[in-house]
């Protein structure tokens, strides 16, 4: 039976390893840069305006927010990285918490968000290739879709899938969290990658 992504809670947060858990079921983990709207696709996804906590003070948590779904899995919330005002301090709490939480790499998909109007980042670049490492499928999901023309997706898409070298088989989706574009499609590729 598929996801019931409208039943969704928040479960714990963690601030380092001794807090991670991994008790068996599916565990969707969701990064992306601050402001790419990480929040609004979550809380999109689980239909609420404010599960997971949208706006201000971008790139202030390092801590990763564990929700789950249906009771049957989680949706892994990693703290948002590139917000400029980070101090040197907290962008160093954030690589030993992304470098434990990779090395368990334990995780069901990854869900790489960028934005689609601009070419990824160095360190969405890293992101990806941490997510390729761990050898779970990943998603690229091409956020803010709804602020493009219509002319300018095909050659935004060819920008992302070229800096992150994606291949034929590589999943990019555009997505809005504002207008719920590519909603019903990503529930599907992570109701499909608890099955495979
Ligand atoms: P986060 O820092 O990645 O969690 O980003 P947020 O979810 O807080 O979103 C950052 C800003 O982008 C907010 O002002 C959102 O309303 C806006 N936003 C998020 N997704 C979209 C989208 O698909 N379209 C538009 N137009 N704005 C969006």
């Amino acid at each position: 039976m598929p996801l019931n992504f409208g039943k969704a809670e928040f479960v714990r947060s963690a601030a380092g390893a001794e807090q991670f858990f991994w008790d068996g079921l599916p565990q969707f983990a969701f990064a992306g840069r601050s402001n790419v709207g990480k929040s609004s696709v979550i809380n999109r996804l689980v239909g609420r305006k404010n599960l997971a906590y949208v706006g201000s003070s971008p790139g202030k948590t390092t801590q990763i927010n564990y929700f789950s779904v249906d009771r049957r899995a989680y949706l892994v919330d990693l703290p948002g990285y590139g917000y400029a005002k980070v101090s040197r301090a907290e962008k160093e709490r954030w690589g030993r918490l992304m470098e434990c939480y990779f090395q368990e790499a334990r995780m069901t998909a990854g869900v790489l968000i960028v934005d689609i109007r601009h070419k990824p980042t160095a360190d969405d670049v890293t992101m990806h290739s941490w997510f390729r490492e761990t050898g779970c499928p990943e998603l690229i999901v091409a956020n803010k879709l709804d602020k493009l023309k219509r002319s300018q997706v095909e050659p935004a898409l060819a920008l992302i899938r070229g800096t992150l070298e994606l291949g034929e088989g590589d999943v990019l989706l555009p997505f809005s969290a504002e207008k719920g574009t590519g909603k019903e499609e990503l529930i599907g590729l992570l109701n499909a990658a608890c099955e495979s």
